[in-house]
């Protein structure tokens, strides 16, 4: 149930692990992989060579645990290397992003297409499944919102329906006995109604740490200032980590941004006490500490309250004092999260304690397995969701086989 990505794969490599087996994917609208066609900026991002992963927890806040065990299984080097194996040359970016090298996400749609297709998978488009019923023969039934006119009794049933952030369709799951986590948006920018802010849009600042005052909540990378308020990857990143929070305080937090990205205070206030030493005469609004653009920098310093025309030497300890906390600490009311969506996960959904580890079949639903974003797994940006897609996909198609053979 699901042609996005994971309902693809799973179907295809079923269909090849079962030649003999009838495998039909079903999709509600009438156009297939349609995540896969935007993902990306429309070049699609499909994996991450996770050489800069220390700890599976810092790119899938949600389902880390799950996915270590999986991965071992079909990983993001099987991934590249069944995709290179497709018909689809890739590359790896500078930031370890894996792309298609034709840098077009068609490539990888017509790759699934074709291998579903050539494998013997039926495609139905135009099918929303309403729900699914266990009939009394102990096959899975599929019902479809509007009557349905398909033979629609199966031995096993895979749900890749992908998320769903406002938790359409998780009743009957829960009727059949699954824990759903409550569903919630990631991955998204901040609103902050600071104008003298919002008027620097477009500067980027290559590498801050920002957070969630009285939470543990952090994240590093770069972070582009917008009219609407902060954007970039240290943000993305912050909302993913965060996403469970953000969502119960209604989006409205206390957002810290360390502009200098050096989380030793003292570090800061040496290297501008270095400056004051090199050049007391200088003023403060010609100096470019920490790499930051002239424009920003003369903002802090109105925020710290100082003016850009004081001489360097006049900062005295709490002109310094305050130009740190200002560069370490500066506090932003975050008021809502941003409409962009360059890329946008949901949080949440069928629990990990509702389904095996080792198959991904449901414990409460013999014969129903679920993979990709339907299941409580997300990650942050980088290609990592649609691994967790390609991963879960595999090793449940696995399951499903390795069931219909014993
Ligand atoms: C704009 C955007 C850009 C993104 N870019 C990237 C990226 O570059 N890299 C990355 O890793 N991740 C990216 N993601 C996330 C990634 O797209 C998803 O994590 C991934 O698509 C999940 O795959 P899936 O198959 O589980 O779900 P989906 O791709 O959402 O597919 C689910 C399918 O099920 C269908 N469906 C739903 N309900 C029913 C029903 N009841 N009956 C029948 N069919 C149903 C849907 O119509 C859909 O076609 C992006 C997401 C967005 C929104």
């Amino acid at each position: 149930m699901g042609g996005g990505a994971a309902g693809f794969f799973l179907s295809a490599r079923l269909k090849r692990l079962l030649p003999e087996a009838r495998v039909v994917l079903f999709e509600r609208s009438s156009r297939v992989l349609a995540k896969v066609k935007v993902s990306g900026g429309g070049r699609c991002n499909l994996t991450n060579s996770f050489a800069g992963v220390s700890d599976l927890c810092h790119v899938y806040p949600r389902g880390h645990k799950l996915m270590k065990r999986l991965l071992r299984e079909f990983s993001h080097e099987d991934a590249y290397c069944w995709f290179e194996t497709h018909g689809v040359p890739l590359t790896t970016q500078e930031d370890e992003c894996v792309f298609p090298q034709s840098q077009n996400s068609e490539s990888v749609i017509l790759c699934l297409k074709r291998e579903a297709e050539s494998a013997g998978v039926e495609i139905r488009t135009g099918c929303p499944v309403q729900s699914i019923e266990r009939s009394d023969n102990g096959g899975l039934q599929l019902v479809f919102d509007g009557g349905a006119t398909t033979p629609c009794l199966f031995d096993r049933v895979a749900l890749t329906t992908g998320g769903a952030p406002r938790g359409e369709g998780h009743d009957w799951l829960s009727a059949l006995g699954h824990k759903i986590e409550k569903p919630c948006p990631s991955l998204y920018t901040f609103n902050i109604n600071t104008p003298a802010l919002t008027s620097l849009m477009g500067i980027v600042v290559e590498n801050v740490s920002v957070g969630i005052a009285a939470t543990k909540f952090r994240a590093e990378g770069a972070l582009l200032i917008t009219h609407w308020g902060v954007s970039g990857p240290a943000i993305l990143r912050l909302s993913s980590y965060a996403a469970r929070y953000m969502d119960e305080q209604a989006y409205e937090v206390p957002l810290l941004i360390n502009w200098t990205g050096e989380t030793n205070v003292e570090q800061v206030a040496q290297e501008l006490r270095n400056l004051q030493n090199e050049a007391p005469r200088r003023q403060l609004g010609n100096l470019h500490p920490f790499g930051l653009q002239n424009r920003l920098w003369v903002y802090l310093l109105e925020r710290a309250g100082l003016t850009s025309e004081k001489p360097c030497g006049e900062l005295g300890s709490k002109g310094i004092n305050r130009l740190v906390h200002v560069l370490t600490s500066d506090s932003y009311a975050v008021a809502g999260k941003g409409a962009y969506r360059d890329e946008f996960v949901t949080c949440g959904g069928v629990s990990l304690e509702s389904v095996s580890m080792r198959t991904l079949e449901s414990k409460s639903c013999p014969g129903l397995y679920f993979a990709g974003e339907v299941l409580d797994i997300d990650a942050v940006t980088g290609g990592f969701n649609f691994q967790a897609a390609w991963t879960t996909a595999y090793v449940a198609a696995g399951a499903i086989a390795a069931s219909l053979e014993n």
